[in-house]
């Protein structure tokens, strides 16, 4: 089991003083959706040049005011992460790798040119507010806290440069199920005209900007009939890379694996890591090497390629029926969620919840 390392910073707590009734909490818990009900409480920690982090508090969840020439309402420069508390099968609470969103948090602040919060802190912030609003799990079968540390520039500052000041927050989400009756397979559109990620790019960073991109090719695969949208890379416009927000796996008939390697375009999933590890557990063979949209219709035509899925926090594992682009579409195996896609998925929910044994020790329990 990971070990909790002393915080940086003390916070200040500043309990809600008027928190959520019993009742209405009640009734979100019930129904939670996803990214539309929020907890009681909200961390902050300010960074200052010269002074570093201070600041930190866990307080009651309220609107910022910021001055309209706030710098990342202009120039973009927000990062953030997203993770998810999970009730265990022993009536606690835990974290799933929090130590690895930590560390992706700090590599795309190196990329966005903004300063890294230590990692102990950005755990320790976590912590804090799932401490807080440990009354917000949802009672629902799947469900979740969801919880989105992120971090812009605050400056008041028109100019084109780092800013000077940052604003580092963390918001917690009761979630359920991202799909109400277990996992329906998706179908999703490939992008022709749009590109995501280019090399040299911001693809491997979790930054907003890149998913203020995505939103138009996503907008035309939900026109088009679609589910999600895929895209290839942006130098041949060739290689399949990733969807919006999920990473992609491709499962084989002889029960090997493979997924688009991490060039510099792509997003590095903590669920795609997980995924790579508990497969090679299993003995199965994992490549991670380049795979083109070609090869992907040709594989799916002669059955080779026999199931496909997509993963990320959020969904956790999405099984892939049917890619559809400008010049027709295919089928995936059946069309429906595959049996290797429904395992793999079953085991790594099983270690989230505490309900399978955790040999890598990824769950961190806060009691
Ligand atoms: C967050 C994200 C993922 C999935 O990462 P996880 O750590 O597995 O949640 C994949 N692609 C993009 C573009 C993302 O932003």
């Amino acid at each position: 089991m990971a070990t909790l390392a002393a915080p940086a910073l003390e916070f200040a707590r500043l309990p809600h003083p008027a928190p959520a009734s019993a009742e209405q909490r009640a009734e979100v818990l019930a129904n939670p959706g996803f990214g539309t009900n929020f907890s009681d409480h909200m961390v902050s920690i300010e960074w200052t040049e010269g002074l570093g982090w201070h600041d930190a508090t866990i307080g009651p969840r309220q609107p910022i005011t910021l001055d309209p020439a706030c710098a990342v309402l202009h120039y973009a420069q927000e990062i953030f992460e997203g993770l998810k508390a999970y009730r265990q099968a022993d009536g606690g609470i835990a974290l799933f790798r929090p130590e690895a969103n930590a560390a992706r948090f700090n590599s795309s602040a190196r990329r966005l040119a903004m300063p890294e919060l230590p990692e102990d802190l950005f755990v320790e912030s976590v912590r804090q507010i799932v401490a807080a609003d440990r009354e917000w799990f949802p009672t629902v079968e799947g469900g979740s806290l969801y919880l989105r540390p992120f971090m812009f520039a605050s400056e008041t500052f028109l100019g084109v440069r780092p800013s000077k000041q940052y604003k580092y927050l963390v918001i917690a989400s009761p979630a359920g199920n991202y799909f109400k009756s277990g996992s329906p397979a998706v179908s999703i559109w490939v992008s022709r005209d749009y590109t995501r990620a280019a090399p040299g790019g911001t693809g491997a960073a979790k930054c907003g900007g890149n998913y203020a991109a995505s939103l138009v090719p996503q907008a035309e695969a939900i026109e088009r009939g679609h589910d999600q949208v895929v895209f290839l890379d942006a130098a041949e416009h060739k290689w399949v890379e990733e969807l919006g927000g999920m990473n992609l796996y491709f499962v084989f008939d002889d029960g090997s694996l493979v997924t688009p390697a991490l060039t510099g375009t792509i997003l590095p999933g903590i669920t795609r890591d997980s995924l790579l590890t508990l497969a090679r557990d299993e003995g199965l063979s994992v490549r991670e090497e380049r795979y083109s949209l070609d090869q992907w219709r040709e594989d799916a035509g002669s059955g080779k390629l026999v199931e496909c899925f997509a993963c990320g926090t959020a969904a956790v594992v999405t099984p892939v029926g049917k890619v559809a682009g400008h010049d027709g579409e295919f089928t995936i195996g059946s069309g429906g969620p595959g049996q290797l896609t429904q395992r793999l998925k079953d085991r790594l929910v099983a270690i989230q919840r505490g309900q399978a044994a955790d040999p890598h020790g990824w769950v961190m329990k806060l009691g």
